[in-house]
């Protein structure tokens, strides 16, 4: 089908009153990444809905695009053309032609801005009816939840014709709800957290731990395709690799067994902790649930928790693990996770971690550490990089990305 242009429906995001402009405009930008495959498109983002005009590009993938982004209810691809009735008829037909199957109920839903129409609402629901039972007169009309609505609009500059309404992602636009430092592990869960995350709206940055030469180059590629696979719901996703084998080796060497781990993940907390406050982030979000393994019983997350104020985010505390799956499944990012490349906390786990570390004996244990240093020296040798949905972006962080995102606006 030739469509022309493409309605978007807003979801949550109407009923945010005066923030309203800073979400369409937030919107407008996440889509304007999320199609850079097409930059024919033109976005105009207008109060209670976005008008994509596709210029020529192909519908197929420029909803395909959509159908990821959050904040979106649902959209329409449509037809326009020129406000002559045989023209609006046989395009009509046409949509009736690739909507149709036996069976199926109709109706035709006019709306006429354009009062000086030739035909008032009433009497082109009835010419375009009419049309559609001379071609299929079996067809039974039914006013109330047909399977086909014909939907036609009668505007100044055209008439815009549709069939289709494909649900969106629905959520907050990426971004909306402010920045959060997502851990990012090579797991099943992590990736899943990041997704909701971003659903309400947070924009994430990956923050992910390496223990080189521990762990091998693919594990640190693995993170990284995870994020790949996460960024078609934003665009570009900040990944940041945090040097994690000077803290891990002394942990092993200092503290006892037991707490290897509750530590070890204190340390990752404290680091994350920083690399949010340097890059203005609010939250730290996690793939933490509750019971899945000794790091995550109520007693490890209190010992683990001590050492920030910060609000941690556990998009999948109380998930069970078939009901991550089931999401990592349809973000597909299963299969990526379980490709078996063993990432840091695997490698030095201890055989018995503790489910029920005491604080106490952790700043103990702890005190025998450089803390500070530590931290302070991971946090110096961050590497910064870009991804998106085609892997890493290699160019500098892209500030100017703000500019030329929509075209216009209200
Ligand atoms: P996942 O499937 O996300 O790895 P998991 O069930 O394996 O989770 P853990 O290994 O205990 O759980 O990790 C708990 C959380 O700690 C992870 O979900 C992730 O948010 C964070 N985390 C663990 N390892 C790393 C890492 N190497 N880099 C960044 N974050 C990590
Ligand atoms: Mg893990």
């Amino acid at each position: 089908m030739n469509y022309t242009e493409i309605m978007v429906r807003y979801g949550e995001l109407s009923t945010k009153g005066k923030n309203r402009f800073t979400f369409i405009q937030r919107l407008a930008q996440n889509v304007r990444q999320a199609l850079v495959a097409y930059p024919e498109v033109k976005i105009y983002g207008k109060k209670d809905r976005m008008h994509l005009v596709l210029n020529g590009a192909d519908p197929t993938g420029v909803c395909q695009g959509l159908t990821k982004i959050f904040g979106i209810q649902n959209f329409s691809p449509m037809i326009k053309v020129p406000k002559d009735l045989e023209i609006i008829k046989a395009t009509a037909l046409e949509l009736m032609k690739e909507a149709y199957e036996p069976g199926l109920t109709f109706k035709v839903n006019t709306k006429r801005a354009d009062h000086n129409f030739e035909l008032d609402t009433n009497a082109l629901n009835l010419f375009l009816g009419n049309a559609v039972f001379d071609v299929y007169p079996e067809i039974q009309a039914q006013m109330r939840k047909p399977d086909i609505t014909l939907r036609v609009e009668i505007r100044k500059e055209g008439a815009y014709l549709s069939y289709l309404t494909v649900k969106g992602a629905g959520g907050l636009p990426v971004g909306t709800s402010g920045r959060g430092m997502l851990m990012l592990s090579g797991g099943i869960d992590s990736p899943v957290a990041g997704f909701l995350a971003m659903k309400r709206g947070v924009e994430i940055e990956a923050v992910h731990f390496a223990s080189p030469p521990y762990t091998s180059v693919q594990a640190l590629k693995k993170a990284q395709d995870l994020t790949a696979k996460l960024a078609p719901y934003v665009g570009t996703i900040q990944f940041i690799e945090v040097p994690f084998t000077e803290i891990q080796e002394e942990i092993k060497n200092k503290v006892p067994q037991g707490y290897l781990m509750t530590i070890t993940r204190r340390f990752m907390m404290r680091i994350t902790d920083e690399i949010k406050n340097l890059r203005h982030g609010l939250v730290i979000i996690n793939g933490e649930s509750l019971g899945q393994v000794a790091s995550q019983t109520l007693p490890s997350m209190v010992a683990i928790n001590e050492v920030t104020n910060t609000p941690i985010i556990r998009p999948v505390v109380t998930m069970d693990k078939i009901e991550i799956i089931d999401l990592a499944e349809k973000i597909d990012t299963f299969q990526l996770s379980i490709q078996p490349f063993e990432d840091c906390c695997t490698i030095f786990a201890p055989p018995q971690p503790k489910t029920k570390p005491q604080v106490e004996k952790v700043q103990f244990y702890e005190s025998r550490l450089d803390v500070e240093g530590l931290v302070l020296r991971a946090v110096e040798k961050i590497i910064v990089s870009q991804i998106n949905v085609n892997g890493l972006v290699n160019t500098p962080e892209n500030a100017s990305a703000e500019k030329d995102l929509f075209d216009d606006l209200l």
